[in-house]
């Protein structure tokens, strides 16, 4: 773990936020490489989840909500973890983290056995709408991005003019004042989700859960994550939500353990119910074929996209060996990302910086391929240490242009290239103009 935090700051995918300030705990800012990485990460779920499908649209909420809201979802009153001070230093301790010692509990900062009982503490964001400071003008952070789905159901339902089984997807911020964020941006406070919440018919619930499970691990595979280190918690009645009728967790095998990256949740009618009880406005359905009226059931595929970056990145790093520009061999560090999700997807070297018609000829193949895709030009150093820089970050191709290229080794090289394998490292010969079209259909 502590090579890939040190990797991402070295080379820019995570960095700490307000680091200057001595950083603002559990709060991540995404570097140049990192930015690119999480927006072709959800730019993938978008295509999968709603493009690719006739059954989903897309909403983008407010981050900012109605009190109310989160009333009616119970939020306000038990979106909450146990909390334990320690009188001795101070430190205020979740509760199911507390050291043991022959059956008594301790602080783990301190040692100390002088806490207090455990008491619930709200793990929502407060702040103040407009200028006035009485609590009618408190709004709350959304906890999770699902509650303006629920609550635009009925306009969405109407616009959109879908019929059951259909979904609403979102992706977008969500806060929470976690006590103990920890594990890089594993659990941070400000963090981003995407969420589908697909409504149906009552008795479709538990196929749907079971289809939504199988699609989402698909999906995992799908942006190169190994099988193998995926895995599928069928969460325990006593430990699932009360209204929950099945839950999945779906974990991956990180560094530090085994951990939910997504949770596929059937959480029936509860949260329609909840805020059509609580607006006293109805959020039904008609089925025009039966002539019923009914709350439709949810299942819900929650992701989280700072959960998936890190396994994303935990899943890619990999170090082998490569030759250096002498041919002894050196360690290579390379993170192997599926194309799809790569920050760059091909990188492009003049072989010599100060041929003119090397550097020209290398900015055309760079002006032909950015049309299609994020390219990336660099001219300094050996070419080995250039290729060694895209390894470390991922590129998947390298383009070189040499003096082939130009037509000085024949006529039949001529506005041809070297392309370079990340993974294998081997090196073909191919013509510029073909580039875009074999890049390209290896990166969508
Ligand atoms: P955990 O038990 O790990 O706190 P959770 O079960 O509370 O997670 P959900 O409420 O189901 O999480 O949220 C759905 C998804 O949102 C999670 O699977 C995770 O990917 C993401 N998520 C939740 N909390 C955080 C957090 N503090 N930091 C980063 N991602 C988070």
């Amino acid at each position: 773990m502590e090579k890939i935090v040190s990797l991402c700051k070295r080379r820019g995918f995570i960095f700490q936020s307000s680091e200057i300030y001595g950083g603002l705990n559990g709060v991540w800012d995404y570097g140049p490489l990192g930015v690119e990485l999480k927006n072709n990460l959800k730019q993938y779920w978008w295509k999968v989840m709603v493009h690719d499908r006739d059954d989903v649209v897309g909403l983008d909420g407010a981050i900012l909500t109605h009190p109310a809201v989160l009333k009616a979802s119970g939020h306000v009153d038990t979106f909450t973890d146990p909390m334990v001070d320690c009188r001795t230093c101070k430190a205020r301790l979740r509760a199911d983290q507390l050291a043991e010692k022959n059956g008594v509990r301790q602080c783990p900062n301190c040692g100390g056995k002088d806490l207090t009982e455990a008491r619930p503490f709200n793990l929502m964001f407060q702040t103040q709408m407009g200028a006035s400071a009485d609590p009618a003008s408190i709004a709350y952070l959304r906890p999770e991005t699902a509650q303006s789905i629920f609550v635009q159901f009925k306009n969405v339902l109407d616009v959109s003019r879908k019929k059951l089984p259909f979904g609403i997807a979102q992706i977008g911020k969500a806060f929470r004042n976690e006590i103990n964020p920890r594990n890089f941006t594993f659990r941070s406070r400000e963090f981003e989700q995407m969420e589908l919440e697909y409504f149906c018919r009552p008795e479709q619930g538990m196929d749907l859960l079971a289809y939504w499970l199988k699609e989402r691990i698909r999906f995992y595979e799908e942006i190169g994550i190994s099988r193998k280190r995926l895995h599928v918690l069928d969460v325990p009645e006593k430990e699932r939500a009360f209204y929950s009728k099945g839950t999945f967790d779906i974990e991956y095998e990180f560094p530090f353990g085994r951990q939910e990256l997504e949770g596929v949740a059937y959480r029936t009618d509860y949260d329609l119910q909840q805020h059509i009880k609580a607006s006293g406005k109805p959020l039904d359905y008609f089925d025009e074929e039966t002539k019923e009226r009914f709350v439709p059931h949810v299942v819900e595929p929650s992701a989280g996209v700072d959960r998936t970056v890190l396994a994303l990145i935990c899943d890619a790093y990999d170090e082998d060996s490569a030759p250096d520009e002498k041919g002894k061999m050196e360690t290579r560090i390379v993170m192997r990302f599926h194309p799809r999700v790569a920050p760059i997807k091909c990188a492009i070297f003049p072989l010599l910086r100060n041929k003119e018609a090397l550097v020209a000829k290398a900015r055309e193949v760079q002006a032909l391929l950015r049309p299609h895709m994020n390219v990336f030009y660099d001219e300094g150093g050996a070419i080995g240490r250039r290729y060694r820089r895209q390894d470390e970050i991922g590129t998947p191709f390298g383009v070189t242009i040499d003096f082939e290229t130009l037509g000085e080794k024949g006529e039949e090289l001529r506005d041809t290239v070297t392309l370079r394998d990340r993974d294998s490292m081997k090196q073909e010969r191919v013509a510029i103009k073909d580039l875009p079209q074999l890049i390209s259909s290896k990166i969508r």
